[in-house]
């Protein structure tokens, strides 16, 4: 089966906002096997609306409208798309009466464009987050779906109306499932030939790799129609994979966050962390602090940019920059070292290298030495390669992100 989404709205297209309803909806279709033939961005203006409706009559059999159902002057969709199909406008006595209702209590006037938020054509579709109702409407062998603008209106909408509407009226069993997993430090192309073997063995699980800012995602797909059935499936080859790549793994799911899982685990095992920051300049720190409750795991730290105030911030001997060189694994342990030991921490972590674009000491941009303490174990130390094309803001994200995984790594995941 096939959709269209129409997405109505001036902002969205100017690009002042992301169309974020479309791509959520998109996703959704895609995982019950719909495939979405097109998706239009129309202004906030009525013929538009309406030429738009003409044009995609007769084709996909559910075309989604969202955008536009407000009280406001700029809101046309409703009786756009009514027009466009020859559809009557019906009024909801019980919605109107609880807008009314509402509006009383909050002391607000009611407004003619009010009355629009109780309309729909068709079937209406309820809203729980807002006050606007949603539309469904069946011409020849074709269904209109209309839905409003604000993202949680919306996303409420799909998930509790539209979505189980679509299960039950088209019969849909199987579902299109899918499983991030996160990984650092291992080349992309590398990774999947790796994983070759496993794709072989499991042919009905798809297995794709996207490459972001911060690592790498391997998304697995498979289409069931029994959740356990999906589960049970995606353990046994993410088991597979991990046998293989588990030293570059971070961790699962859609929202995962490094930062989030690694301060979560020094927070269960009641260690603290603390660094002394060169070429990342404090993004180390500001990365653990972004997460909620980070005080419970982090004192402060430092930021040691000048060889000056690595020596007299941190009290690394002098001979070591000397002897080692600002770049290297002696001054990248040194760092990490001295500032566990002056802020009494658990973990230190110390970055030092070169966010480029020019070289130091010799060596590229993208030279980056990560020293980690723990406790008092013997520190150790991990040198990247990153590439120097990267640039500035990328080397310095990834070293916060290499830093993280090698806590990850000593503190298990
Ligand atoms: P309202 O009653 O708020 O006017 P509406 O149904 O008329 O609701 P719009 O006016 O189209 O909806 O959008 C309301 C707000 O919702 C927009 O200002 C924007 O912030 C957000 N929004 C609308 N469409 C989208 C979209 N496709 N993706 C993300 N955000 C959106
Ligand atoms: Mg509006």
């Amino acid at each position: 089966m096939n959709a269209e989404i129409i997405s109505v709205g001036d902002e969205l297209q100017r690009g002042e906002i992301t169309n974020t309803n479309s791509a959520y909806l998109a996703k959704k279709l895609n995982s019950l096997g719909i495939t979405i033939t097109s998706q239009v961005t129309v202004g906030d203006d009525p013929d538009a609306i309406v030429n738009c409706i003409q044009e995609v009559r007769n084709q996909s059999g559910l075309v989604f409208i969202c955008g536009g159902l407000g009280p406001t002057a700029d809101d046309f969709t409703l009786p756009a798309v009514a027009r466009g199909l020859g559809a009557v406008l019906a009024t909801d006595d019980q919605t109107w009466h609880h807008l009314l209702s509402i509006f009383s209590q909050r002391q607000i006037p009611v407004q003619p464009g009010n009355k629009r938020q109780a309309q729909y054509i068709g079937e209406l579709i309820p809203n729980s987050r807002g006050l606007a109702l949603g539309s469904w409407i069946e011409k020849g062998n074709q269904r209109f779906v209309i839905l409003p603008g604000p993202p949680s209106e919306f996303r409420s909408m799909v998930d509790q109306e539209v979505v189980p509407r679509i299960i039950r009226e088209y019969g849909i069993q199987k579902m299109i499932k899918t499983r991030a997993l996160h990984f650092l430090g291992r080349p992309e192309s590398t990774l999947m030939s790796e994983l070759k073997p496993i794709m072989d063995t499991f042919p009905d699980v798809t297995i794709t790799s996207y490459v972001k800012p911060t690592n790498i995602e391997l998304r697995l797909t498979t289409v069931a129609d029994d959740e356990a059935e999906i589960k049970l499936k995606f353990d046994q080859v993410t088991k597979m994979i991990l046998k293989k790549e588990d030293q570059y793994y971070l961790g699962m799911g859609e929202d995962f966050n490094l930062a989030n899982r690694v301060v979560e685990l020094l927070k269960r095992q009641k260690l603290k962390v603390t660094g002394a920051e060169s070429l990342t300049g404090g993004l180390f720190q500001s990365t653990i602090c972004s997460v909620p409750g980070a005080s419970e795991i982090f004192d402060g730290g430092f930021v040691t940019y000048a060889a000056a105030a690595k020596v007299g911030l941190l009290g690394i001997p002098d001979s070591v920059i000397k002897q080692h060189g600002v770049v290297s694994s002696a001054t990248a342990k040194a760092m990490a070292e001295h500032s566990r030991r002056k802020l009494g921490a658990d973990i230190g972590i110390g970055f030092t290298g070169v966010a480029g674009p020019d070289s130091l000491e010799g060596q590229p941009a993208g030279t980056v030495w990560i020293g980690m303490a723990y406790k008092d174990q013997e520190p150790v130390a991990k040198q990247l390669r990153l590439a120097g094309y990267l640039g500035r803001q990328e080397i310095r994200l990834l070293s916060v992100q290499y830093g993280l995984q090698m806590i990850l790594q000593r503190i298990g995941k």
